[in-house]
């Protein structure tokens, strides 16, 4: 085929395919054009996941309508003027390139006006044809309304997941901008229901509770620390406060949400050795440095930055979160000298609680205090999360499994193993969409209060979802007719008031934290208590299929699965080498 220059059309819905991907870049785009717009107060209507419409309304300075039509212009911006201004960026937008973007992937509506304009002005665009700017009456402000997204791109609507992670995604954003924004005023509607509102008064905490539930709220530590032109504040999670993956870590860098950022594994690294293996603090960080220090142009919906001095940055965040953390938080005893804990590597222990207890450490400034970067910690977690292999020694007080490997002694809690070994096939089979199954020989009715019967009726569906067909059964009873496989033979009665345990305390937004918390939940009351005694077959499989675990060394809350006894610490007790 001959070289041809593309069409216009086809020229912009490729490049709009690089900056809006899904209903939740077009809620981020609006909203950081609100934001750079000063809005003091912005709110948000989706409806249909964002689909079918996505409406954010703001009060800042707006677009004065002879600007409308060069604003859905591509690359037309007011931002940005010479190429010189990319590497000194303050303003969320500097690309010119959503609003055109969103105008040839859907019917977009831009309605604006400007304070002392005696009108305001309406625009629309349908598929990247442009309308003509009416005259309207209005207030100051911008109103940008999106429908049907990716009508006129098929392939892209294939693409889009379930309607429940297309609002997860926006929902996740929103959250974030509300905290990060305490003195923006959000207001966020799905269709006439209002999901979250904020007071724009600065309060972040208020915006906390409502987000996290006031318990946790409660808990959360402030920072606000600046040092040599770079700023931190925002809140992190004590050390007794964890989730199981780093979705709840956020940062922003001048105002943008920023993702896959290294900063997130110096929060990991500073709270080095307060927490269990496998599981994470949550957090929202923003960070301020000068805007000729770190690149924004690297992504084309600006979700990546580059620091001109990335070390500098990393152990400014990793030194203030850590001595944050220490300062409010009770020091952890160290283990007994002579017994290793779950995460044994005396290398690391030797290094935390040195850390931990030094007094002086409130002074510590951020390059002392500077631990390795990303590499090691790939590697720690690697090596201690392998699982040795095991000879069965036998059980003992009918609660620990007694097991040797290469390098020592094993002690397994059988209790904290069956949980860690029922909770990760379940969450596979779950992920699978394929949870066997087991009718009950004859269904079982279990009786609630009030409170928890409700509860328990609102989870129902993500029950089905784990295997458990349990039917309403008169009034604040239920029927439990099937059980998951997995469970055969236990108590269905126990699994049922294991998910109203601690629900309400425990409650969190996001719904894939939902699921393993149930999911963590069932299987510890399923599990094999401490205190039965096991066959050696029983302790044998057990053993078997904690080795196939992904993450073997903790159960699904945190606690260890087992303590290791190396082989040199046997020796030193016994006075063959290095006695003390
Ligand atoms: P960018 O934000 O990169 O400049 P956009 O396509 O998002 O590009 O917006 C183009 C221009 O339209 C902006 O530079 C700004 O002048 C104007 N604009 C867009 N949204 C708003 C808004 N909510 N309030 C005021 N002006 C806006
Ligand atoms: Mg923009």
């Amino acid at each position: 085929m001959p070289i041809r220059l593309l069409t216009a059309d086809v020229a912009s819905q490729i490049a709009a395919g690089e900056v809006i991907e899904r209903p939740a870049s077009v809620v981020k785009e609006l909203m950081e054009n609100a934001l750079d717009a000063g809005a003091k107060s912005i709110s948000v209507v989706i409806n249909e996941a964002g689909r079918q419409l996505i409406e954010v309304a703001d009060d800042g300075a707006g677009i004065p309508s002879d600007e409308l039509s060069l604003a859905v212009s591509r690359h037309a911006t007011s931002k940005l003027v010479r190429a010189d201004d990319l590497f000194q960026i303050s303003t969320l937008g500097f690309r010119g390139e959503a609003l055109s973007s969103i105008g040839s992937v859907s019917r977009m509506t831009l309605t604006s006006k400007v304070e002392n304009a005696r009108a305001g002005g309406r625009l629309q665009i349908e598929a990247g044809k442009e309308g003509r700017v009416e005259s309207i009456g209005a207030p100051q402000g911008t109103v940008v309304r999106v429908e049907d997204l990716f009508h006129n791109v098929p392939a892209r609507l294939k693409f889009l997941k379930s309607d429940v992670t297309e609002r997860r995604a926006i929902d996740a954003l929103l959250t974030r901008y509300a905290i990060a924004y305490p003195n923006v005023r959000f207001k966020f509607m799905e269709g006439n229901t209002i999901t979250l509102q904020t007071a724009g008064d600065g309060d972040r905490r208020a915006i906390l509770a409502a987000l996290y539930g006031v318990e946790i709220a409660k808990q959360l530590l402030e920072i606000n620390v600046e040092e040599d032109h770079l700023q931190l504040s925002g809140f992190i999670s004590p050390g007794s406060l964890t989730r199981s993956n780093r979705k709840d870590i956020t940062f922003f860098i001048n105002g943008r949400w920023t993702q896959d950022t290294p900063l997130t594994t110096a929060l990991i690294l500073a709270y080095h050795g307060l927490l269990m293996v496998g599981r994470y603090p949550l957090g929202t960080l923003l960070v301020q440095i000068a805007s000729r220090d770190v690149d924004v142009n690297v992504h084309p919906a600006k979700a990546e930055v580059r620091f001109r001095n990335q070390d500098q940055v990393f152990s400014f965040v990793q030194g203030a979160v850590r001595r944050a953390l220490l300062a409010y938080s009770p020091i952890p005893q160290p283990p007994p000298a002579s017994w290793g804990g779950p995460t044994d590597s005396s290398r690391q222990t030797g290094m935390d609680w040195s850390i931990a207890h030094d007094p002086a450490l409130a002074g510590v400034r951020a390059d002392e205090n500077r631990v390795p970067q990303q590499a090691s910690v790939e590697a720690a977690a690697s090596e201690m999360g392998q699982f040795p292999i095991l000879r069965l020694i036998g059980q003992i007080g009918a609660t620990y499994i007694v097991a040797e490997g290469q390098d020592g002694l094993y002690l397994i809690d059988q209790h904290a193993a069956h949980e860690r070994v029922l909770f990760e096939k379940l969450v596979a089979q779950a992920e699978l969409q394929k949870i066997p199954s087991q009718r009950l020989l004859t269904p079982v009715a279990v009786g609630f209060p009030g409170d928890s019967a409700k509860l328990l009726g609102s989870q129902l569906p993500l029950l089905a979802h784990f295997g458990f067909e349990i039917e309403e059964f008169g009034p604040n009873t239920f029927q439990v007719r099937s059980m998951p496989a997995l469970f055969a033979g236990s108590d269905p009665t126990a699994a049922l008031r294991s998910v109203v345990e601690d629900f309400e305390e425990d409650e969190t937004p996001l719904q894939s934290e939902i699921e393993k918390k149930l999911a963590a939940r069932v299987c510890k009351r399923m599990a094999v208590k401490g205190g039965k005694t096991l066959s050696s077959d029983e302790q044998r499989a057990l053993l078997t299929d904690l080795e196939n675990c992904s993450s073997p060394r903790t159960c699904p809350h945190g606690r260890p699965t087992m303590i290791h006894l190396p082989i040199e610490m046997l020796e030193r007790q016994f006075g063959r080498r290095g006695a003390r």
